[in-house]
């Protein structure tokens, strides 16, 4: 098996349960449309309707976001700033509106999320098509120095890199803030149940049509078949994981993941293997998920007791499974 498909399956399989969660509620069915954005799988399934211009609209959308917000594609904001040198660009107010979220988790984290990983991120190579290898330790040092959230100045819709060599990357937080712009505009055509999935990232509208929660299975960290280790019942919830086995690749024996300690450079190694958070804005589920992943368990549980709607499990590397204590369990 390639690496490409080492990547892709975990996603595959829980996108496949997502779906058919709902399946037997109405005789004919979802209908559904996957597509490939933000170098993912994503699919919509919409269970209260049958105007595949819906559907069509949804992936317009996906569309919009991915030349918008992505590192990676020439033209996109992210792009536009990144490769400014330091002069103001303005940005579209999507792009403001999540820059600004993703600056108040650098915050909350004391920087350990942090959105100017791009430098570092790129190194690395996760959604190459052969991610890896692990970079030059002096790459990875010289990256660093660029990499600091208070390098991003943001005032209304421009924003300007204070050191002309930062690089913005929000592959951590980007996916919520479109599966919540998705819901929105389902919302506005009237859509009362769906199941919106980017990558793994889920987020539902309403419930099933006969007013039953859906189920969504959280998947087991590389398991290598459709295993959950938990399921979770809900209606209108966003449920986001962010884990080791989501992108990783070996190299001498030794497993890289993609969610980088920004104090090192390198893979974040504390014992846990996925977090997943449940909250009612799937942008914060999103921007959560990574930072609990990087606080860990003690710091990240203690996070999320302190805030409101908002629960998580966290699963460590002795495949144990830690609760908040609202967990609907
Ligand atoms: P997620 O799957 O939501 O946890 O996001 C992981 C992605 O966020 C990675 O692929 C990187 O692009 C980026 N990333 C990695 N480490 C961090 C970090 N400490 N803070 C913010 N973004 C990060
Ligand atoms: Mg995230």
């Amino acid at each position: 098996m390639n690496k490409k498909h080492f990547i892709f399956i975990p996603v595959i399989l829980f996108l496949t349960a997502a779906l058919f969660s709902g399946c037997t509620v109405k005789k004919s069915g979802p209908i559904s449309r996957t597509g490939f954005y933000f170098d993912t799988v994503i699919s919509i399934a919409i269970y209260d309707s049958e105007n595949e211009t819906i559907l069509d609209g949804c992936m317009k959308m996906a569309s919009h976001y991915d030349q918008l917000l992505s590192a990676q594609k020439e033209g996109s904001d992210i792009w536009n700033v990144n490769h400014a040198k330091g002069k103001p660009v303005t940005v579209d107010s999507d792009t403001a509106d999540l820059l600004q979220k993703a600056l108040y988790y650098a915050r909350l984290s004391g920087g350990r999320f942090d959105p100017t990983l791009g430098g570092v991120s790129s190194l690395w190579n996760f959604n190459g098509q052969t991610p890896g290898p692990v970079p030059a330790a002096s790459d990875i040092s010289s990256a660093l120095t660029h990499v600091g959230y208070q390098n991003i100045e943001l005032s209304g819709n421009t924003v300007t890199l204070k050191d002309p060599d930062t690089q913005i990357d929000l592959g951590a937080i980007a996916k919520g803030y479109i599966a919540d712009q998705i819901k929105s505009y389902l919302q506005k055509q009237g859509v009362k149940s769906a199941i919106i999935n980017l990558g793994g990232n889920v987020l539902l509208v309403g419930s099933k049509p006969d007013h039953e929660e859906f189920t969504i299975g959280i998947q087991k960290p590389f398991a290598d078949n459709s295993t959950y280790i938990t399921t979770v019942s809900a209606s209108d919830l966003s449920i986001v994981s962010s884990g080791t086995y989501e992108r990783y690749f070996e190299q001498d024996g030794k497993k890289y993941h993609h969610i980088l300690d920004p104090s090192t450079g390198y893979p974040v190694e504390n014992h846990l293997l996925g977090v997943t958070i449940l909250s009612k804005l799937s942008v914060d589920g999103d921007g959560l998920s990574t930072t609990c992943f990087v606080l860990g368990l003690d710091e990240g549980m203690k996070l999320i007791e302190s805030l409101p709607d908002t629960e998580a499990v966290f699963i460590t590397d002795d495949d144990q499974l830690h609760y908040s204590s609202g967990f609907p369990q």
